[in-house]
This record gives structure tokens, sequence and C-alpha cells, in this order.
């Protein structure tokens, strides 16, 4: 037995405080009276770790030597468990795609437990792709590499944008293969299974409290609520001994908050989730299941990269505020009986609709290297910088990178001014006609005034908007071309991705490339413009 086996302390305090299904099988059932299941993951043939977060392995306390401890691996997988370990899975319902589904719980999820870091914080390791448990409905538990390497990409080109997120400690192969049809077309192929051990003080959803809300269970409603607020949100209760009404709503309006502050940091980076049913938000305001995400390359308000959402483009990029305010809508539906007063809530999420527009105004100011959001004037720079943006292919990301680079004591009506500076964000150059660069031209002139109102050099507005505005994201053409490579058994590009997403604010000569626009080739492709849900 090696020393990794019993290094950490597990304090399972989900399992300790909230009532568990009495049934040990693992047939798919509906479970009541119950925030979740105990189940062991599904042993794998040859578990391998591909890819970890070192970063993060040091953080929860892994040395170097635990990393290649021959245990690792098969905890990584879920082929053996660590001293403390009680794996299960969580109950939980939602609405998908606007529509109530009932219980839909981790079907490919299982948590092992919650670690006890070195400095005292609670994390949670979860397993995603470790097979069947009672929530799996009609899936198979598993994950394949391809949608495995998205998530645990994602998951620290969030963390580095300094956007909230859950992470992933490890990405793993099971040396199996799971069978899947990517676009749902009777094209069905085997993959490479593939396992992420996610990482988070907290996998709560909204959909959490969905469904006991729904099924009128009370009791199991407040014993998560109290849970959840004691875990994660000690600090509303320090001074209270019981959590009442007061308490609760506290606990809602910090999710609100929280939840504005996650999706203008989405808005921020060109993030488009996908995916933003209520069991696809975190109670902790942390970005959640990575699936159909997307990043924005030319701005397009209108843009989802998952094709199953195609037609209503309910969570497309320009939306996802209000789809977040709608989610939240339904959690306060789903706590009333613990507050058994609408109007504070009520409040609350007009509030949040309040806040998420003061919060973008102030984050589109930062983009463009305002000190503050100052009135009415900006909100209207900002609303026609989006439509010159949408009115020609423009890449969001280069455009704000290459704004901050503009000498702005030249005279922005000639077009040689600032056109070869921006040029490069240009999809289609053909498409700059001449009534566009007028527009431009003018609207660069209005930038240009409303610059000088804020009495500080240049200097300062530079650094702001390049530590606003990322130069690296993880477009996904980047993502398939790792994944391309990691499917003939080439990891390379995953840890270079790893590198180069590290510093998405920096300057890094030598990944140069991977700050260029999607190429031609990536523009109507699988992957890499269209996504579905299969995983
Ligand atoms: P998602 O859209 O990935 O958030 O998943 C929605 C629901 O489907 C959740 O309850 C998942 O646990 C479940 N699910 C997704 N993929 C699978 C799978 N391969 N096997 C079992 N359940 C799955
Ligand atoms: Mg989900």
């Amino acid at each position: 037995m090696t020393a990794l086996k019993s290094k950490f302390t597990f304090e399972n305090r989900f399992i300790d405080n909230l009532p568990a299904d009495p049934e040990p099988a693992k047939f798919v059932r509906q479970v009541h009276g119950a925030a979740y299941s105990f189940v062991m993951p599904i042993h794998v043939s040859n578990p391998q770790v591909i890819a970890t977060d070192n970063d993060l392995a040091n953080e929860l306390g892994f040395s170097e030597a635990d990393l290649s401890d021959e245990l690792f691996p098969q905890v990584m997988a879920g082929n053996d468990l660590l001293d403390g370990m009680a794996p299960y899975a969580m109950n939980y319902g939602g609405h998908q795609f606007g529509n109530w589904a009932g219980q839909l719980g981790d079907g490919r999820a299982i948590n092992l437990g919650e670690l006890v870091t070195p400095t005292g914080e609670h994390k949670i390791l979860q397993l995603k792709g470790a097979g069947l448990t009672p929530y799996s409905r009609r899936g198979d538990g598993l994950a394949v590499l391809r949608s495995s390497v998205r998530e645990f990409l994602c998951s620290q080109a969030m963390e580095h944008l300094g956007i909230a997120t859950t992470k992933a400690l490890s990405l793993s192969l099971t040396g199996e293969e799971v069978m899947r049809d990517i676009m749902y077309d009777g094209n069905a192929a085997l993959e490479p299974g593939a396992v992420v051990c996610r990482v988070s003080s907290s996998f709560t959803r909204f959909g959490n409290f969905q469904l006991p809300a729904f099924r009128q269970d009370i009791e199991l409603l407040r014993a998560l609520a109290n849970h959840t607020i004691e875990a994660d949100f000690p600090h509303l209760v320090v001074d209270s001994d019981v959590i009442d009404k007061g308490v609760y709503l506290a606990w809602f309006n910090e999710v609100c908050q929280r939840t504005v502050k996650l999706i203008v940091g989405w808005q921020r980076v060109g993030f488009v989730h996908g995916v933003m049913n209520t069991d696809n938000m975190s109670i902790i305001g942390e970005t959640i299941d990575y699936g159909p995400y997307g990043w924005i390359d030319d701005f397009d308000v209108n843009f989802t990269p998952n094709t199953t959402d195609r037609q209503y483009k309910r969570y497309r990029f320009g939306t996802q505020g209000e789809i977040a305010q709608w989610n939240l809508f339904q959690l306060a539906n789903s706590i009333y009986p613990l507050v058994e007063e609408a109007e504070p809530l009520e409040a609350m999420l007009n509030e949040f609709a309040d806040d998420f527009q003061l919060a973008w105004r102030e984050m589109m100011a930062q983009k463009l290297g305002f000190e503050r959001y100052q009135n009415a004037d900006d909100l209207t720079l900002f609303e026609s910088l989006e439509a010159l943006l949408s009115l020609v292919e423009t890449d969001m990301t280069i455009f704000y990178r290459q704004l901050a680079k503009l000498d702005v004591t030249q005279d922005f009506m000639q077009s040689n001014h600032w056109l070869p500076v921006l040029e490069n964000a240009y999809y289609q150059t053909e498409q700059l006609s001449d009534t566009y660069v007028e527009q431009m031209s003018q609207w660069l002139c209005k930038y240009q005034q409303r610059l000088v109102l804020d009495s500080r050099d240049s200097k300062a507005r530079i650094a702001q908007m390049n530590a606003t505005n990322p130069k690296y994201v993880l477009r996904n053409y980047l993502s398939q071309q790792a994944i391309d490579k990691a499917e003939q058994g080439d990891y390379s590009e995953i840890h270079r991705l790893q590198q180069v997403l590290k510093h998405p604010y920096d300057e890094q000569p030598e990944f140069e490339q991977y700050a260029q626009k999607r190429p031609d080739w990536a523009r109507e492709k699988v992957g890499c413009s269209m996504l579905s849900c299969s995983s």
C-alpha cells in the first residue's frame, strides 16, 4: 500500500448532513427523500492519466511523488479509492430548455469525497464519466476523450481568465471504447473513453433545490439549503444560531450577486455556455458542466455553438444574462417555502436585472479603457460599437486587443490611422465597404473624445485594457486540434494549450499562433463551430 492511500483527510459533510437513498443497487430509478445515492465508479481496463493541473494538485496537497504514484491513475479513473472517500451521486432536477424535466441527477458524475486541503478548505473531488448511477436515465454514465479534453482545458482557461469555475485535476483515458453519435445523425462510432476529475467546493446546482420543492419535500429542501449555507456561505450564519428567513434571503441575494459576476465575466471574454439549464447553474456561482460551449470568434450576439439549440437559440451569447435571471426565478420559486414571502424574492430578482446592467456597463467601460462608466453617452458608445462589430465579421478577441494598440493622438477620420492596426480582426476584408470604414472612423473619433475625459496617461489605460481583454482564449478550433492529436495518442497539444491558457492576458511571442483568428477550414467544421450535447 502506498502512502498516498491514507494521506488525506476527507470530511464528507454533504453525506454526513443529508439523507441518503437507502437502496444500494445501481439500477435507474426515481429517488425520493434523499439528496444522493451511494454508488461506486465502474472498473475500467487501463487507466492512464494524460494531463493534470499541477497548480491545483499542489493546492489540494498532492505532491509530485503522489502524481507519479501507481495509485493515482487508479483513483483518477475510479478503480480505487483513497481512505476516507465515500462515492455518491447527487439527486437533482431541472428545467431543460425552459421545460421542467423532473429528476435528472448525476447520471455520469460520481463525487468521491470532500478533501480537506492543507489550508483547511473543503474541496470535493468528482469523477465525470465513471459509469452508471441511479440517475443515468437512458445514458451509459460514460464520457469520451473529445468532451473530456474540452472540459479539462476550459476549466483551466476560465480560471486563469479570472472567472469562477469548477476545476479539473486530471484527464484520464480509461482504456475502454465508448459508442457515440456525435451529430445525432445515425453515424455512431466508437471513441476513446475518458474521465475528468473535477474539483469544487460545491457541485450543488439550482436543480438540487428545485427537485425537493417540486415534490413538496420541504424537509429535504430545508436540510439542503441549510447545509449549503453552512458549508459554502458560512459568513451568512456567523452571528446567528438559527437559519431563519433573513438568512435564506441573504443567501438568495448572494447567489444573485455571484451569478451577475459570473455571466458578466462570460460576456467580457466571449464565452457561450451553450446549455444554461437550471441543472447546469452552480449555487456558488461557478461555471459548471462544460458541454457544447463555445467562444465567440466573429462577434455575434446571436451565436450559439450548440446545434441542439439551433432553432430557438435560447442560450445564445446575447441572452445569457436574461437566462440567468430566468433560472434565478426558478430558484426563487423553489426556496419560497423557506421564506414564505414573495415580495423580497421578487425585489431581488428585479435587482438582478439592474445589477447585471450596471456590471455589464462597468465591464464594457473596462474593456474600452475608461476609468469608470460615466453616463448614457458611454452606453451609446458601447451599443454603437457592438452594432459595428456585428456589421462585418469581426474577431471579438483580436479587436479589443488591437484597440489598445491604436495611437489615439491620430486623426481617426483618416482610416490609414486605424485600419492597419485593426485589420487583423476582420475575417473578410472585402466586407469593409466605404460606408463601414466611414462609420468606424466616426466611432473611433467619438471614442477618442471620450478617452480625453479620463485624466490619466495612456499607459495606465492600456494596462487596464490588456488586463481585461484576453489575448488567448480557448477558441473551439484550438480544442479540436488538441482533440484530433489526442485521439492519435499525442497529448502534447493539450499540454501546450495548458501553458498558453495559463497567461491569457500576457503577450506570449512564442505562442503567437494561438492568438490567431479562426482559420477558414474551421468555419463550418463539427467541433469547431458546431457542437452537440453528445459527450
Ligand atoms: P448535461 O446536459 O451534460 O448537463 O446533462 C444533463 C443530464 O443528463 C444530467 O442529469 C446528466 O447526468 C445526464 N447525462 C448526460 N450524459 C450522460 C451519460 N452519458 N450517461 C448518463 N447520464 C448522462
Ligand atoms: Mg449537467
